[in-house]
């Protein structure tokens, strides 16, 4: 049997993902949520005609003849502070104290910064002089921010897939939104398997070890913006496992997330268990690590299941899960920037997609790569210390060394 590839295998799980069902949340609870709707502008930004520094408004063409030797005086009419709006419209010869941010008075046209002025008084509370000189000309529109400058209303300014960053959320604020439409987050049910496992907190037992993944594939599902239901660990055995899908489904989790259990050994029930009780799509990709990769459905919900060995899960996690949830997050963009590395060593391969840890280092601006010693899939350390993944492509067996390949940054 040939195996899928990994793009292969990626886009068959894919094509099972629809983005999550929409809801309106508040604005100061949507920070990472991913937006469902485009975004219009229902105001122009700026609002109105603001000074962009604390100064002076006035006429830019009574300042032409400005100079050191010869400085045009301004008689100043009014003072204009942040949050009010002007009354006045200023006639030639006349200028208003103006802030940052503050609205232009009629008339105005230009700003000159309180540092150009003869007026030094500037401490907070000081009242407007009756009275300023100015040295230098103004252009018209110098030290102003007009109205739509930045955005027009009707402007689209965010686009739907867009996961709500803070400048995201400045600007919905900017235009007035108080809530937003965003995708409901998505659930995944996560559990590991094996009687070999114990809590963290639990004594050690002779042949036990304590369930890592668990914690591992929490946090990475986490990173993701996704909610994680803690499901724990199954024993081996048909019942135990099926218990843990079963409530799963009971808590709508929109994907089973597992890990272990779905190789050839004896007591290697997962697969099984899906097979029985929905379908089981795929089983192995031709990659290293992660190999013994299932994918397929319990009772219409989608199942992933992940190797048990450390590494092999965090990389099966990576390359097939986290666009998986992207997908169902609403994301338009799940994909994963890569970044071209050198490699300092010779790399070796068994023609399998490799996905191997690598410390980078930069040298004028190109990274180079070394490994992080033995890539053995249970060395989890490795990955600790490790800040890049490098893609050996399928069907290359030897990168020499200084050739540049792709990489994932960790
Ligand atoms: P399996 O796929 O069940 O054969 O497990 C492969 C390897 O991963 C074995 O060495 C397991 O002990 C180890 N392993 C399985 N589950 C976990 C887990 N939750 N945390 C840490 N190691 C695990
Ligand atoms: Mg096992």
């Amino acid at each position: 049997m040939t195996l899928l590839s990994v793009e292969q295998a990626l886009a068959r799980i894919l094509s099972h993902f629809q983005p999550t069902k929409t809801e309106s949340v508040p604005l100061s609870e949507a920070t990472n949520r991913v937006l469902a709707v485009d975004i219009r502008a229902a105001d122009d930004l700026p609002l109105f005609d603001n000074s962009s520094m604390d100064g002076f408004a006035l006429r830019a063409a009574d300042s032409s003849n400005a100079a050191t030797a010869s400085r045009v005086t301004l008689r100043v009419v009014a003072d204009i502070p942040a949050g009010s709006s002007p009354t006045v419209s200023l006639g030639p010869g006349e200028a208003a104290r103006i802030m940052t941010g503050a609205q232009l008075p009629q008339g105005a046209d230009a700003v000159v910064p309180v540092e150009d002025t003869d007026f030094s008084n500037r401490e907070a509370g000081s009242a407007a002089p009756a009275q300023v000189e100015i040295a230098k000309p103004l252009k018209s529109g110098q030290n102003v921010r007009p109205r739509g400058m930045d955005v027009r209303k009707g402007d689209t300014v965010l686009l739907k897939g867009r996961r709500l960053n803070a400048q995201s959320l400045g600007v919905l604020a900017m235009l007035g939104f108080s809530t937003v439409e965003v995708h409901k987050k998505p659930r995944v049910g996560l559990f590991s398997s094996g009687d070999e496992l114990l809590e963290v907190d639990a004594p050690l037992e002779p042949g036990k070890i304590r369930d890592s993944n668990s914690y591992m594939l929490a946090a990475l599902i986490e990173s993701a913006n996704v909610e994680v239901l803690r499901l724990g660990v199954a024993k081996d055995s048909r019942d135990s496992v099926a218990g843990l899908l079963e409530e799963a489904l009971a808590r709508n989790a929109d994907l089973i997330l597992s890990s272990a259990g779905v190789s050839v050994g004896a007591y290697d029930f997962v697969k099984g268990v899906i097979e029985s009780n929905g379908a089981l799509d795929f089983w192995r990709v031709n990659m290293r690590p992660g190999k013994p990769l299932a994918f397929g459905n319990y009772r219409d919900i989608p199942f992933i299941g992940l190797p048990g060995n450390p590494v092999s899960a965090f990389v099966g996690f990576e390359v097939f899960v986290r666009p998986t949830l992207g997908r169902l997050s609403g994301l338009s963009d799940g994909g994963r920037p890569t970044v071209r590395v050198r490699c300092e060593d010779e790399i070796l391969s068994d023609g399998r997609e490799s996905y191997l840890r690598a410390i980078l280092n930069e040298e004028n601006g190109i990274h180079t790569a070394k490994l992080t010693g033995h890539q053995g899939s249970g060395n989890l350390l490795s990955l600790v210390q490790a800040d890049a993944l490098l893609i050996i492509p399928a069907g290359v067996k030897c990168v020499p060394a200084g050739q540049e390949i792709n990489a994932w940054l960790l």
